[in-house]
């Protein structure tokens, strides 16, 4: 290997860890983390790496097609300064208090500190058991993993704060999942993803300790993520400091959710040990993308029942998360005003944050206050008929004040699933606020040529669609890598128009409208 990475395990050297050593699975008190050794694997196969990650780490090219690099990616191997941990921490899910959750199977290796003194935390997925696996077996078959290897750096490249993803290994070991939980248990392939980010930790993290009364823990884990990830908050130990933490964590927490409502993705299991402390999408599991706009769709059949992390919801739920996370600061704070006074700027962040985003999609100079009837009006004409929600912003950019309302019309027409749909009273309708949009959009400085390129600048054309996953997935499953590959490299350029590559644009077909992985995921991962 060429490259020498550096480590520095800051996390095990500021924080107390589990004292004991051996692993079984328990109730851990008094730590942050447990030491643990990935479980070695019997045959690893690379299936592919992503390049930027590697290069954010200043791995060589090279080294990632090296026996070394493999091993160490799928646990087999450690490289010196790696001191392999699991995270404790617990969370609310699905709106209830669940106690210590922690990394159930998934492994810290160790931090990476890069010649441009940044740091990222490698940390395997699927790795094997830790003391937090309650029941489960601590691994992680293809499909997921291949879900989270492909959307981390999907989201990366559409411009949405999120947790990344450095490589995808198949282990050569078989795992059984019962897919719907309905009593049908099948051997898959198993897998491992090496996911990267500055830290993992969670609001869980902090929501444990709270919850365990462990105040003294608690402060030296916020004093250490103040330190360390949000200096400019202030210094440890004043209450102010973790006033000025929790706004910031508001805020990084409103930001992310305005661009997953930008883009159309559904996280589908945003409990609160989900949640990164650095309002980074993490923990890929049954997220799926609107394909046609539906603001109350989950692709979680695990969250049917109540659709709690539903699209429209998740700027709901994220305030009750972080509701939870300010209970857990309390005790820091000693005052609950001004946690109460951050926590409602997240309605007022959410919403500003969500008008300029809409202002954009549609390539207008600002946000003007009578534009909420204009996106009003546009949720009701993307829900007239089935409309694929991507593909519409990318039709509208091309409609032109000089157009008949036919033309217009015809820009749309990709977007909807069933044309028999289209009848008059719905296309009047649609016409009806074609002309109010292109009326507002009149006055603003920009001639149709450069509306469009504005708009596709944000509006992208290719997401990492459900039934794409599932295809490549599929291919992956026989041995075919180069799908993968090639669908990475389409989602580098999400926003621009790749000649023959037209088929990762197309909607959802039809026979993906139902089937399980394309429109329906679970928890089982
Ligand atoms: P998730 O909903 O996937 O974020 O997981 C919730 C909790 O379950 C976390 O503590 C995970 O580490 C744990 N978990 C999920 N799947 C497994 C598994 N196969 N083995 C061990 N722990 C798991
Ligand atoms: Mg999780």
């Amino acid at each position: 290997m060429q490259t020498q990475l550096q480590f520095d395990n800051r996390f095990l050297a500021e924080l107390p860890g589990d004292s004991e050593s051996r692993n079984f699975v328990r109730e851990v008190l008094g730590a942050c983390y447990s030491r643990v050794q990935p479980t070695p694997v019997r045959d690893p196969k690379l299936v592919a790496v992503s390049s930027e990650t590697a290069n954010l780490l200043g791995i060589d090219s090279k080294d990632c097609a090296s026996e070394t690099f493999l091993q160490v990616l799928a646990g087999n191997k450690l490289l010196p300064g790696m001191d392999p941990f699991a995270m404790c921490y617990g969370g609310h899910q699905f709106g209830n208090w669940a106690g210590q959750l922690g990394d159930g199977r998934a492994i810290n290796l160790g931090d990476v500190v890069t010649d441009r003194q940044k740091r990222y935390a490698l940390q395997l997925k699927g790795a094997g058991p830790t003391p937090y696996s309650r029941t489960a077996d601590g691994l992680a078959v293809l499909r997921s993993s291949l879900r989270e290897f492909l959307c981390s750096e999907a989201m990366h490249h559409l411009g949405v704060p999120t947790t990344r993803a450095l490589s995808l290994a198949l282990t050569g070991e078989e795992v059984v999942r019962d897919i719907l939980y309905d009593g049908h248990p099948q051997a898959e392939p198993g897998a491992i993803v090496c996911r990267v980010a500055p830290t993992f930790l969670r609001f869980g993290n902090f929501e444990l300790l709270a919850s365990r009364h462990e105040i003294k823990l608690l402060q030296d884990l916020a004093d250490y993520t103040v330190k360390n990830h949000f200096p400019e908050s202030g210094p440890i130990g004043k209450a102010n400091t973790y006033i000025e933490w929790f706004q910031t964590v508001v805020q990084l927490t409103a930001t992310m959710i305005v661009e997953w409502m930008r883009v159309g993705f559904v996280h589908g299991v945003m409990n609160t040990d989900n949640m990164s402390i650095l309002g980074l999408t993490i923990d890929y599991g049954p997220y799926g993308w609107l394909e046609n706009y539906d603001p109350n769709w989950t692709p979680n059949t695990t969250d049917a029942a109540g659709r709690r992390y539903r699209f429209g919801q998740q700027p709901a739920i994220a305030q009750w998360n972080l509701l939870q996370f300010a209970n857990a600061i309390y005790p820091l704070v000693g005052e609950a005003k001004p946690l109460e006074n951050a926590l409602s700027e997240f309605a007022s962040l959410y919403e500003s944050g969500s008008q300029q985003m809409m202002a954009d999609k549609l390539g207008l100079l600002e946000f003007e206050s009578r534009d909420t009837a204009l996106f009003d009006g546009l949720g009701k004409v993307l829900s007239l008929a089935e409309t694929d929600m991507t593909l519409f912003y990318r039709g509208l950019a091309e409609v032109t004040q000089a157009m008949s309302p036919t033309a217009r019309l015809n820009c749309l027409r990709d977007a909807f699933y069933d044309e028999s749909e289209l009848t008059d009273p719905v296309t009047n309708e649609i016409s009806g606020w074609l002309n109010d949009y292109l009326e507002r959009a009149a006055p603003d400085p920009f001639s149709d040529e450069q509306r469009r390129d504005r708009m596709n600048q944000v509006n992208p054309l290719y997401v990492l669609r459900n039934y794409r996953a599932q295809l490549a997935i599929d291919a992956a499953a026989e041995g075919d890598f180069a799908s993968v590959t090639e669908l990475l490299d389409v989602l580098r350029k999400p926003y621009t128009r790749q000649p023959d590559r037209e088929e990762y644009a197309a909607k959802r077909p039809e026979w993906a409208r139902h089937r399980v992985g394309c429109s329906m995921l679970s928890c089982s991962s």
